[in-house]
C-alpha cells in the first residue's frame, strides 16, 4: 500500500439523507477532509482539519459494514484529494449508488460519469462566488443536482444570470423531438434527433438518447415524481445535418397513475469520448397523436395549392380521403411527418359546393388516429375556424 492509496478522512457513517432528492433515503455518508474554501455559513468547519488517513481499501471495508447501497462522498471539498476520483469510481464499481457533495469549485470533469453530483454552487452572499469553476457547468447531466445557498435577492438574480448566460452562449449540437404513449406497463417514446452541429454525434462518444418517464403528481416541490428511466445509443453515427428515428421504451412500471404519465427525452454524449456527459437538448414528448397543420384552409383559383404539414409518431404511414372530387391530396398516402400539397381544381367543383374535407388516417404499431382539414371556397361564407375539427382518436 502506498501513499497514493490514501485519504484523510473525518468521519464515515450511517444516517439519513437530509438534502437533494435523495433526502429522506438512509446513505453512508464519507466525510473527507480538507476545503480550500471559507463560506460564511460553513456548517462543517470542523473538517477543515486533522482527520484520519485511511487506505482506499480501509474506507471501502467501513462503507461496506454499513451495509447501505447508497453512499455519498462529502466534506469540506471532497475532490481536492485526488484519490477521492479513484474512491468514487472503485465504490461505483462495487454497485453502490454515489452521490459527489462538492461546491463547483473543483474540475469535476474526471469525475466517473456514473456518479451523480450535487454541485453546491456558490452565491456572493457566501463571500466565495469567485472560487466558482463555472466550466464546471458544462460536466453536469440530467442526473446531477445543482445546488444554491441564496442569502438575498442579489445572490439569486446574479447566480441566475450566470447560469442563463453560460448556456445561451453554448451553440445547440443537436436537437430532439417526441412523441411518447402507454403500451401495456411501459411508456414507449417515438424520438427524432437531428445533428445540428458541425461534428458528427457519434456512438463511440456514448451519444445516446435518455427517457424519463414521470408522474404529474402533487409530490414534493417540483409537483411530478420520475418514475422510470431508459437510455438508447444512436443506431449510428450521425452526420452533421443528418437526422435519424429511434422507439425507446421505459422498464415496465406498476404503482403508477397512468393517466398522469408522460415523458421527458434527453439528447446527450461526451464531446470527446471521455470525462462527463453533455446534455445536448431535451424536449416533452407530446402524447402520440396526429396533427395536421393548418387545420382549416381558404382557397380560390388564384391561390389552388396550399401545403399541409402532418406531425406524429414516425413509426405511421398515412392515407388521405377527400369528400369531394375537387380537393385533391398529393401525395395520397406516405409517412409521418410529410408535407402533403392539397390542390383545388375549380372545374369539378359542383356551383352549391362551398366547403371540402379531406381526412388523414394514420395507423402504426398498433396506433390509429384520425384527423381532418377543412377547405373552404369563395361564396362559402366561411369563416376560419367556424367549423369544428374532429378530434383526433386513438384505438
Ligand atoms: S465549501 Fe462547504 S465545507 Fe467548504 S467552506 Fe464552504 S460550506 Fe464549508
Amino acid at each position: 500500500m502506498t501513499d497514493q492509496d490514501h485519504l484523510r478522512v473525518t468521519e464515515i457513517f450511517h444516517s439519513i439523507q437530509g438534502e437533494s432528492t435523495w433526502a429522506g433515503l438512509p446513505c453512508t455518508f464519507v466525510r473527507l477532509t480538507g476545503c480550500p474554501l471559507r463560506c460564511r455559513w460553513c456548517d462543517t468547519e470542523y473538517s477543515f482539519h486533522g482527520g484520519e488517513k485511511l487506505s482506499l481499501s480501509e474506507i471501502l471495508q467501513e462503507v461496506e459494514d454499513l451495509r447501505c447501497e447508497l453512499v455519498e462522498i462529502t466534506g469540506g471539498e471532497p475532490l481536492i484529494q485526488k484519490n477521492a476520483f479513484r474512491l468514487v469510481k472503485e465504490l461505483l464499481d462495487l454497485g453502490y449508488r454515489v452521490l459527489v457533495e462538492t461546491s463547483g469549485a473543483v474540475d469535476v470533469g474526471p469525475l466517473d460519469s456514473r456518479a451523480h453530483k450535487i454541485m453546491d454552487l456558490k452565491c456572493p452572499g457566501s463571500g466565495e462566488v469567485d472560487e466558482n469553476l463555472w466550466s464546471n457547468l458544462g460536466h453536469l447531466t440530467a442526473r446531477d443536482e445543482v445546488k444554491f445557498v441564496l442569502s438575498g435577492r442579489v445572490d439569486f438574480e446574479r447566480v441566475y444570470r450566470s447560469m442563463i448566460d453560460d448556456e445561451l452562449a453554448r451553440p445547440a449540437r443537436g436537437a430532439v423531438t417526441g412523441y411518447c404513449r402507454r403500451t401495456g406497463s411501459v411508456m414507449r417514446a417515438y424520438v427524432e434527433v437531428l445533428n445540428l452541429g458541425d461534428t458528427y454525434l457519434e456512438v463511440g462518444n456514448d451519444a445516446a438518447v435518455w427517457l424519463v418517464a414521470y408522474e404529474n403528481n402533487s409530490i414534493g416541490h417540483s409537483m411530478t415524481w420520475v418514475r422510470s428511466t431508459a437510455f438508447q445509443f444512436l443506431p449510428f453515427d450521425l452526420a452533421p445535418g443528418e437526422s435519424t428515428t429511434m422507439v425507446i421504451d421505459s422498464p415496465p412500471m406498476s404503482g403508477v397513475d397512468w393517466n398522469r404519465m408522460a415523458c421527458l427525452v434527453m439528447l446527450e454524449d461526451r464531446p470527446n469520448g471521455l470525462g462527463a456527459y453533455d446534455m445536448l437538448q431535451a424536449a416533452e414528448a407530446l402524447p402520440a397523436g396526429l396533427a395536421a397543420a393548418p387545420s382549416t384552409l381558404e382557397m380560390d383559383r388564384r391561390g389552388p395549392k396550399a401545403e399541409v404539414f402532418l406531425a406524429g409518431p414516425h413509426v405511421m404511414s398515412w392515407s388521405a380521403t377527400s369528400d369531394v372530387p375537387w380537393i385533391e391530396a398529393t401525395p395520397s398516402s406516405g409517412e409521418v411527418p410529410m408535407a402533403v400539397t392539397l390542390t383545388y381544381h375549380p372545374e369539378l367543383r359542383a356551383p352549391l359546393e362551398t366547403e371540402g374535407t379531406v381526412t388523414f388516417s394514420a395507423t402504426g404499431d398498433d396506433m390509429s388516429f384520425e384527423t381532418t382539414v377543412v377547405v373552404a371556397v369563395p361564396g362559402s361564407g366561411h369563416r376560419r375556424g367556424a367549423r369544428r375539427q374532429a378530434p383526433s382518436r386513438s384505438p
